[in-house]
């Protein structure tokens, strides 16, 4: 760990900055950690409070705005007197990141392609995800019509604003439309969260120039899941800059959400209703017919795939169009499965294998799974009491059984963090995420930990238990 400051300045150093570093690591992840918290430095400690340097501004706001409770917890646990971090910019001369450093030794004109480079990296366009592969039903058809519009004729509407709920193909269709307009246009295609990422890596690295350059010389512009568009304020205006300097030149944007523009949260009025002032078009969940279609097009693609017929019954396909409505995601991932198993065992499931190998897909949503019947049932799989699992106490054979109860339920019920926090004997809602993360890495690490998380939730999902 390279802790620049530090080293010239220490004075009374008594916290072991690596230490907390890498506990947050664990605690928030590598992504935020690489992204934000490598990025901080230890310069000073005093009786209750500690002084640490940040390389910019900005990256102090968002730090402040989103980590610095659970800094201050991680800091609190070796010093329980620090009540307050404060912070100072130290701009980071010496830097560590070799990336940097490259950049300003080579010379203007690869500097740009350098970052053109580092933008078309994540300006892919899904081949795979066109309009003559997108299926049209009355949920999703505005959408559709809209999107082909937009193709044909820049600024016909504009901004064009998709949105709907997961899985239902709004990125299906903005990558058809970056397809259609790449043959002619300049597309730049990219999600809201790539977006803010590259914003801040340009800020880092006084690229700001070159940023707003790139963004504002794309005849079209498709940002996706702008629902996570959370910035700060420096972000947001920006934002907004590059949107009405795009709109002014006339470049088309796109732009695609979970929700309707209104219900965006932490995003600017100004920018909410420079959305709402385009065509505003959601997509629908799939009806019926719409999902007989896609199961019947998958199954056909899938035999040209694999050049032999695949029997899937119509009363198995039935059963599946009836059954899966929640989306257009977990209905090709239900005919992925069938298909599978039919390869793996050589023959086509029955109805009651079909029920078996779709479990975790069917009624998920439709089942009323209270905190309580999860408690209960998980008590019970690991043999302790309810009381156990709601103490304080820290030993092993309570702390997985209560952190697997509150995995559970964030994936089964629609309970919010805190929510969630209150029904575990007030845990604070970081608790609560650190428990999701734990057992979401170790179910991909142990196979025993998978197993007893699948067998949980079929008895939480399907099993008399849950009528306790
Ligand atoms: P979203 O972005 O809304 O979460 P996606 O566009 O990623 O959803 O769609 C999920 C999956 O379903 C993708 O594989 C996509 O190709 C497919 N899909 C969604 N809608 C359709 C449709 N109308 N026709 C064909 N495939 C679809
Ligand atoms: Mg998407």
């Amino acid at each position: 760990m390279n802790n620049t400051f530090t080293n010239k300045n220490i004075n009374k150093v008594n916290l072991d900055w690596t230490i907390i570093q890498s506990e947050l690591k664990l605690k928030l992840g590598t992504e935020v950690y690489e992204s934000w918290i490598k990025k901080i430095d230890l310069v000073e400690e005093f009786n209750n409070y500690i002084l640490l340097a940040v390389p910019t501004r900005f990256i102090r706001d968002w730090i402040t705005s989103r980590y610095l409770d659970q800094i201050l917890q991680n800091i609190k646990k070796h010093k329980k007197e620090i009540i307050r971090i404060e912070f100072k910019i130290i701009e980071n001369k010496k830097n560590n990141n070799e990336k940097f450093v490259n950049l300003n030794k080579i010379n203007n004109d690869e500097n740009v392609s350098f970052i053109k480079d580092s933008y078309l990296k994540y300006n892919r366009i899904d081949p795979n995800k066109r309009f003559d592969n997108f299926l049209i039903g009355s949920s999703n058809k505005i959408a559709f019509e809209a999107s082909c519009k937009v193709s044909e004729n820049i600024s016909y509407y504009n901004p064009l604003y998709v949105y709907g709920g997961v899985g239902l193909g709004k990125t299906h269709l903005l990558n058809s439309i970056g397809h259609e307009m790449n043959k002619s246009k300049k597309v730049m295609y990219i999600s809201a969260e790539r977006f803010m990422y590259q914003f801040v890596k340009s800020i880092k690295s006084n690229d700001m120039v070159k940023f707003k350059e790139y963004f504002r010389n794309t005849d079209v512009l498709i940002i996706d899941d702008i629902q996570f568009m959370n910035g700060k304020e420096a972000m947001q205006e920006e934002f907004f800059h590059t949107f009405n300097a795009l709109l002014d030149k006339g470049s088309q944007i796109i732009v695609s959400a979970d929700r309707p523009p209104n219900k965006l949260t932490r995003i600017q009025e100004r920018i909410k209703s420079r959305f709402s002032g385009g065509l505003v078009v959601d997509i629908q969940r799939p009806e019926y017919e719409l999902r007989k279609k896609i199961i019947n097009y998958k199954i056909n693609e899938l035999t040209n795939l694999y050049s032999d017929k695949l029997n899937i019954s119509e009363e198995i396909q039935n059963f599946i169009s009836g059954k899966i409505t929640s989306n257009v995601r977990e209905l090709v991932g239900a005919i992925n499965r069938v298909v599978s198993f039919s390869r793996i065992y050589n023959k086509m499931p029955s109805l009651a294998e079909t029920k078996i190998i779709l479990k975790d897909l069917l009624n998920l949503s439709e089942k009323n799974v209270t905190i309580d019947s999860i408690q209960t049932i998980v008590c019970k799989f690991f043999k302790i009491s309810k009381n156990e699992m709601l103490s304080s106490r820290r030993s092993r054979y309570l702390v997985r059984p209560r952190q697997t109860a509150i995995y559970l339920t964030k994936i089964l019920t629609t309970k919010s963090l805190p929510e969630i926090g209150r029904e575990f004997s007030n845990r604070d809602h970081t608790t609560i995420i650190h428990s999701v993360k734990t057992i979401d890495k170790l179910k991909e690490k142990n196979p025993e930990m998978n197993n007893n998380i699948n067998k949980l939730k079929n008895i939480i999902l399907y099993s008399k238990e849950n009528e306790i």
